[in-house]
C-alpha cells in the first residue's frame, strides 16, 4: 500500500469519503469527459433498460482515480437498481462469493474492484454465475461431497482493474463491455474543478483552475485532494478564495513542479539517472532502491511519466528519456540514442 498521506495516493483517505460522495457524479451527463465511453454505454445502459434485462458485463482499466468506480455507481443509477461494492482480494472463498451473488437482486450492479486479484478458485466460479446466472459450487469435501446448483438473479457484473494485462482470458471474454479509461486532457479537468470548488462552495479564479489542472496527473481524484487542500490554504493563510496566491501556495506546499510532478516522481527519474545510468533498469530494482513497492510504481507513477515522456518503457527495462535529462538539466550519457531504439511498442 502507497503513503495514504501523499497527494497522489490512490487510497481514499480521512475526510474525503463523504466528501467524495457529494464530488461523485450522480449521471453520465455530470461525468466530465470520456466520451466515446459514455456513448457506447449510454447507448448499452437504454438497450438494456428497453428490453428489461440487466447490462451486459462491463470492465474498466486504467490508473486509479479516473472514475471507475463512479461509472460503475452511474450505472446502477440509471437502471434504477442497487450496486454492491466489493474487491478481488476480499473474495477470499468460493463461499464469500456466494454469499454476494445469491443477495444480488434482478439487475442489480456487482462492483469488483481490483478484479485481477481474485483468486483462482474465486475466479473459476465465476464463470457460470456470469454467463449462465447459475452457481455450481461443491459443499463439503471428500466422499460427502455434493455440487448444488443455485439459480441466480440476472445481474450485471463492472470489474474494474488498473491492470488489464493480469486478467486471465477465461475471464476477460466474458464481459460484453471493455473500456479503458484515459487520462483526462486539462481542459476537462478544469471542468472537474470548477464543478467541484461549485459542491465546496468555494470561488475558484480561472487562471488558478488552469494553473492546478496542468498539475494533478490527469486524474480526477488528484485534482479534488489538490482543490480541498487549497480551499485550506485560502482559508487559513488568504481571503478564502482560491486565488494564483492559494493555488501557487498549495502547489510548492505539496512539492509539485511545473510539470506536476511531485517529490516521489523526481525520485524515481533521479534513480533511474544517477544510479543505473539513465537505464534500461527494471521496475524491481527501481522499486527496491526506492524502498516502493513495484505495483505502485507501475500503476501510479509510471503512466504519468511515461504520458509526460520522462521515462520510456524498453523490452530490457525502464529508461530516463533525454526529456528527464533536459528536466533536470544533465547531459544525457553517449550511449543514449542507441539504447533508446527499442522500445517496448
Ligand atoms: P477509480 O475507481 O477509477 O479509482 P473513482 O471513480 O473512485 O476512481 O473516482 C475518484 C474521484 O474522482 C470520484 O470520487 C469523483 O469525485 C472524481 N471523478 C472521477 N471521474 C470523474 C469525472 N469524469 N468527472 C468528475 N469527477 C470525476
Amino acid at each position: 500500500m502507497s503513503d495514504p498521506n501523499r497527494i497522489i495516493s490512490p487510497e481514499i483517505v480521512g475526510d474525503e469519503v463523504s466528501e467524495d460522495r457529494n464530488l461523485r457524479p450522480n449521471s453520465l451527463n455530470e461525468f466530465t469527459g470520456q466520451e466515446q465511453l459514455k456513448e457506447s454505454l449510454s447507448i448499452s445502459i437504454e438497450a438494456a433498460t428497453q428490453r428489461g434485462e440487466p447490462i451486459d458485463h462491463c470492465l474498466f482499466s486504467g490508473p486509479p482515480g479516473l472514475g471507475k468506480t463512479t461509472l460503475a455507481s452511474i450505472m446502477a443509477k440509471e437502471m434504477g437498481v442497487q450496486i454492491h461494492i466489493t474487491s478481488g482480494p476480499v473474495l477470499e472463498r468460493p463461499s464469500d462469493l456466494a454469499g454476494i451473488l445469491t443477495s444480488l437482486q434482478e439487475r442489480d450492479v456487482l462492483f469488483i474492484d481490483e478484479i485481477h486479484r481474485l483468486s483462482r478458485v474465486v475466479e473459476e466460479y465465476l464463470y457460470s454465475a456470469m454467463e449462465d446466472f447459475r452457481l455450481d459450487i461443491m459443499l463439503d469435501s471428500g466422499p460427502g461431497a455434493r455440487s448444488v446448483n443455485l439459480p441466480l438473479k440476472p445481474f450485471t457484473l463492472v470489474g474494474a482493474t488498473t491492470r488489464a494485462g493480469m486478467l486471465t482470458s477465461p475471464l476477460r471474454a466474458r464481459f460484453g463491455l471493455q473500456f479503458r479509461l484515459e487520462l483526462y486532457s486539462q481542459t476537462e479537468i478544469v471542468s472537474i474543478l470548477k464543478r467541484s470548488a461549485h459542491i465546496l462552495g468555494v470561488e475558484l479564479h480561472p487562471d488558478s483552475a488552469t494553473l492546478l489542472s496542468a498539475r494533478c496527473r490527469g486524474t480526477p481524484r488528484i485534482a479534488n485532494r489538490v482543490l480541498r487542500r487549497c480551499r485550506d490554504v485560502a482559508q487559513v493563510r488568504g481571503n478564502g478564495t482560491i486565488d494564483m496566491g492559494a493555488a501557487e501556495r498549495t502547489l510548492s506546499m505539496l512539492g509539485i513542479d511545473e510539470d506536476g510532478l511531485d517529490p516521489m516522481d523526481r525520485r524515481i527519474l533521479m534513480t533511474i539517472i544517477d544510479k543505473f545510468g539513465g537505464g534500461p533498469v527494471g521496475l524491481g530494482t527501481i522499486g527496491a532502491a526506492l524502498g516502493e513497492e513495484v505495483e505502485t510504481i507501475e500503476e501510479v507513477y509510471e503512466p504519468y511519466l511515461i504520458q509526460q515522456g520522462l521515462m520510456s518503457r524498453t523490452l530490457r527495462g525502464r529508461m530516463a528519456t533525454r526529456n528527464a535529462y533536459r528536466k533536470f538539466n544533465l547531459v544525457p550519457p553517449r550511449q543514449f540514442d542507441l539504447q533508446a531504439e527499442l522500445p517496448l511498442g
